[in-house]
């Protein structure tokens, strides 16, 4: 189907040219090898424009020349390039509740190490977060590699940013303006970013697990509360401010459990982590474990049969049901995924069922299977490293600045 456009299209022009052929000769390039003739062909671009972007790209060390011969005896040796894997490296960054994580891939997506620090990231100033996890990201860059070399940042955190301020955060950091997280970041860092923990975790499973491949999906991503997502033709649905995919915060029952954003009823006071300690009188437990653990236990007395951690994980698969009851209308997605520390749950919060049956002809679109994640307790940190891998893909020339 072809997109609708509800903007005018525009010409790019110039510089804006120049970066988007970049970008689109590095996109084909991504996890492969190609000559100049098969790169004309892959991205559309004429012959000559090709070797003057692959020009280009080689001077800012983005790519590497490889000799290949030809497979008969005769003819000579053709041009071939694919992207040089550690021409800049991608740190994500993530601000959990109880941790800082920090994790380096380089520009093929390979993971060259992680870190992680406990504490109360959001009990710091940004200033403060920010020279705990650069310090972090400096110390972690050095063991992966000697060379200094450009680097490209994502931070995920509970909340977002919008207009050069931080937003939609507890206390400390809400109206803090943007830049006070980076205020701390090596000259190494040439692109920079702030992402939701939601949209990172979203990232995480299109490019790399549950969604992959797949159209229109739900995430709902267990951290310390429901972080969430929505993809769309492939893509992250931002909404206005960048406030879309806000799942915990979609209310399940108007005259429920109150909720610090105003609501009543929100999804998270249901099913994240600590609701459900909290109604099976079990936060202490919580409190002396991490939630990944702590998701896994819960799990293991639900397999066992435990009647009470049953009960509980049925009445939040029925608040769960609700929700993509009221989704599927709205948005059809293709599926529904359980990410995060809330997917070891899956087996229990999954299953559709009990609510109001839908005729046939409108099941087949708005019933979406709902499924586990494929990258667990690590989807946000592994969302925040692939965007900032990205940002990278598409702007080689950051390396020049
Ligand atoms: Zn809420």
């Amino acid at each position: 189907m072809p997109a609708i456009a509800f903007s005018p299209l525009k010409a790019v022009r110039g510089e804006d040219l120049r970066r988007q052929n970049l970008a689109v000769v590095v996109a084909a390039l991504e996890g492969t090898t190609l000559s100049l003739t098969e790169l004309a062909k892959e991205t559309g671009l004429v012959h000559g424009g090709v070797t003057n972007v692959v020009n280009q790209l080689l001077e800012l060390g983005f790519i590497v020349e490889q000799q290949k011969l030809p497979s008969g005896a005769r003819g000579r040796p053709s041009r071939n390039f694919s992207v040089a894997d550690k021409a800049a490296l991608a740190v994500g960054i993530s601000a959990g509740k109880d941790r800082v994580s920090v994790e380096v891939v380089t520009l093929t997506g390979e993971r060259l190490g992680s870190m992680s620090e406990a504490g109360i990231p959001l009990s710091l100033t940004p200033a403060e977060f920010s020279s705990a996890a650069f310090a972090m990201v400096e110390k972690l860059v050095k063991e992966v590699t000697p060379d200094p070399v450009p680097l490209s940042v994502a931070v995920a955190v509970p909340g977002r940013a919008f207009d050069g301020r931080l937003t939609s955060f507890g206390r400390h950091w809400q109206g803090a303006e943007s830049v006070t997280l980076f205020s701390h970041a090596p000259a190494a860092v040439k692109l920079s970013q702030i992402i939701n923990d939601g949209a990172a975790a979203t990232v995480a499973e299109h490019r790399l697990g549950a969604a992959s491949g797949v159209g229109s999906a739900v995430i709902m991503c267990g951290t310390d509360g429901i972080a969430g997502g929505l993809i769309d033709e492939g893509r992250l649905v931002q909404g206005s401010q960048g406030g879309a995919g806000s799942l915990g915060h979609m209310s399940v029952d108007f005259d429920g459990i109150a909720c610090l954003c105003g609501l009543r009823g929100c999804l998270e006071r249901y099913i994240s982590l600590e609701a459900l300690a909290g109604e099976l009188g079990m936060l202490a437990e919580l409190e002396a474990a991490t939630l990944p653990v702590f998701a896994d236990h819960l799990a293991s007395l639900a397999a066992a049969g435990d009647a009470a951690v049953l009960a509980v994980l049925e009445g939040a698969r029925q608040r769960i049901h609700r929700a993509v009851t009221i989704l599927g209308p709205v948005f059809s997605p293709d599926l529904v995924i359980l990410s995060g520390n809330i997917a070891p749950l899956t087996p229990w919060l999954g299953s559709a069922g009990g609510g109001p049956k839908l005729s046939s002809t409108y099941r087949v679109n708005w019933v979406p299977p709902i499924v586990a994640g494929a990258v667990g307790s690590r989807a946000v940190i592994e969302g925040a490293s692939e965007i900032a891998r990205q940002a990278l893909l598409q702007d080689p020339l950051a390396l020049a600045s």
